[in-house]
């Protein structure tokens, strides 16, 4: 058990001249691609909070795009990256095993198989290459070329992936063409139901949605995968109703479809289990995992049935891909989800936190719910909760979400956007019930101010 860490004064008299200084050199010399929703510019981090170059705390809410499990310079995490760079840092994956590899491969199928089964890994440095991998798996598997993805969804920037995004043109645009025979199926997203259907039959409906493509506009037996995301991230943290997957998994058994569920977001614990996919009746085909799974090192994942994992030898690979230091952060990063190694204020392991402090945010912004009605929907699992601002006719509040993030922003509590209108809440799994009050007030102040 490991010491708790304090809990600092926020401090937010954003941005100072340090940081002022940095964003400047920032602008001449780095990519206009990046965005930089706020003025902050980071110089250390402790558990769930962040400090600046000026000496500013903040409390992490979005932990790097759902990346920190274990929050920023956990001890654990740490010291097993620290003992890795000591031995070796590279050796490449392709030609030579490595312990560290082989047994975190060990220890991610463990999760996921079931009776009788057998999975294997491939892996990547990213979420877009588990991606692509993926994607290559499954039409070498399978002979055959079409993937069928969702509108709304995010899988990543490279070629594959980007085709395979539904969500922002701006992803696309200008960097035609992209890869063929793909194509794009609402996500039943129960608050915002396609199709002219409800939130009970929304699931429903965008399986019979795919089963008329089939009819008259694609053959089926050219579809090598679907791709979904099973609780879609980018897209505004949509959880889809309980019979979707299940469905989803019978049609592709009916048709000799791979059924890949991309993780990259959802998964390593974020939403209470281990995968996203496992709070439903479900088993996919292939799993890609990345983000969370190594704390913030670089490292991706492509996990399959040994059955579907048929590619010759040599016919994919990564130079990187597995490096053994992201490994021992992903084997630090599993200890404390599967509570091998446990801390502090957490419960038995980080998984169970997430549950925990998960329900009691929810709880909680349900309760906001009364007093402010342009928080149309509070929704999620575990801590990947998505908060919806709507216009009093219901419609998405892009304008008046953009300017509660930035008051909570400026209040101290670092958070991100996703959808038309979302503020999504996925902070470290660290996370504890008086930190996510600290976070909570915050939110609450915002609201009282935007009313
Ligand atoms: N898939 C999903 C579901 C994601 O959310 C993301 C990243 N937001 C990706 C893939 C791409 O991951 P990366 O940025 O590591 O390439």
């Amino acid at each position: 058990t490991l010491p708790k860490p304090r809990q600092p004064e926020l401090k937010t008299a954003l941005p100072g001249p340090n940081t002022a200084a940095i964003m400047e050199r920032d602008r001449q010399h780095l990519s206009t691609s990046y965005m930089r929703p706020y003025p902050f510019v980071p110089e250390r981090g402790e558990g769930v909070w962040l400090t600046d170059v000026d000496g500013n705390t903040m409390l992490d809410f979005f932990a790097g795009i759902a990346v920190s499990t274990t929050g920023h310079a956990h001890p654990h995490v740490v010291k097993g990256v620290q003992e890795q760079v000591a031995k070796f840092t590279h050796v490449c994956l392709t030609d030579y095993p490595q312990e560290i590899t082989t047994s975190l491969a060990e220890r991610l199928v463990k999760h996921v198989e079931k009776p009788g089964e057998k999975w294997r890994v491939f892996f990547s440095n990213s979420g877009a290459e588990a991606v692509e991998a993926a994607v290559k798996l499954a039409r070498n598997h399978t002979g055959r070329s079409h993937i069928i993805s969702t509108m709304g969804s995010f899988h990543g920037r490279t070629y594959g992936a980007i085709t395979l995004t539904g969500s922002k043109t701006k992803y696309k645009r200008g960097f035609g063409p992209l890869l063929p025979a793909v194509s794009h199926v609402p996500y039943p997203n129960p608050f915002r139901p396609p199709l002219g259907s409800t939130p009970e039959t929304c699931g429903q409906a965008v399986l019979e949605h795919i089963e008329s493509l089939f009819v008259g506009i694609l053959p089926a037996d050219e579809v090598a995968a679907i791709i979904v995301e099973p609780m879609q991230g980018e897209g505004g943290y949509i959880v889809p109703p309980a019979d979707f997957l299940p469905g989803l998994r019978a049609l592709c058994d009916k048709h000799g479809i791979m059924l890949i569920f991309d993780e990259v977001q959802a998964g390593m614990g974020r939403t209470g289990k281990m995968f996203s996919f496992q709070h439903f009746d479900v088993q996919p085909d292939i799993i890609t995992s990345a983000k969370g799974i190594a704390s913030g090192m670089p490292l991706g994942a492509l996990l399959a049935k040994d059955s579907v994992m048929t590619w010759p030898v040599g016919s994919h690979g990564s130079t990187y891909g597995g490096n053994p230091v992201a490994a021992a952060a992903s084997h630090a990063t599993l200890d404390l989800l599967e509570g091998v190694v446990k801390h502090p204020g957490c419960g038995d392991n980080l998984m169970q936190n997430a549950h925990e402090v998960g329900e009691y945010i929810m709880a909680e912004l349900k309760g906001m719910q009364a007093e402010f009605p342009f928080l149309g929907d509070v929704r999620g699992r575990g801590l990947f909760i998505g908060l919806e601002f709507v216009t009093p006719d219901g419609r998405p509040d892009g304008a008046l979400r953009d300017r509660a993030s930035m008051a909570m922003f400026e209040k101290g509590l670092l958070n991100l956007d996703c959808g038309e209108a979302v503020i999504r809440i996925s902070p470290p799994l660290i996370l504890t019930k008086e930190e996510a009050k600290t976070g909570l007030e915050i939110m609450r102040e915002t609201l009282r101010e935007l009313k």
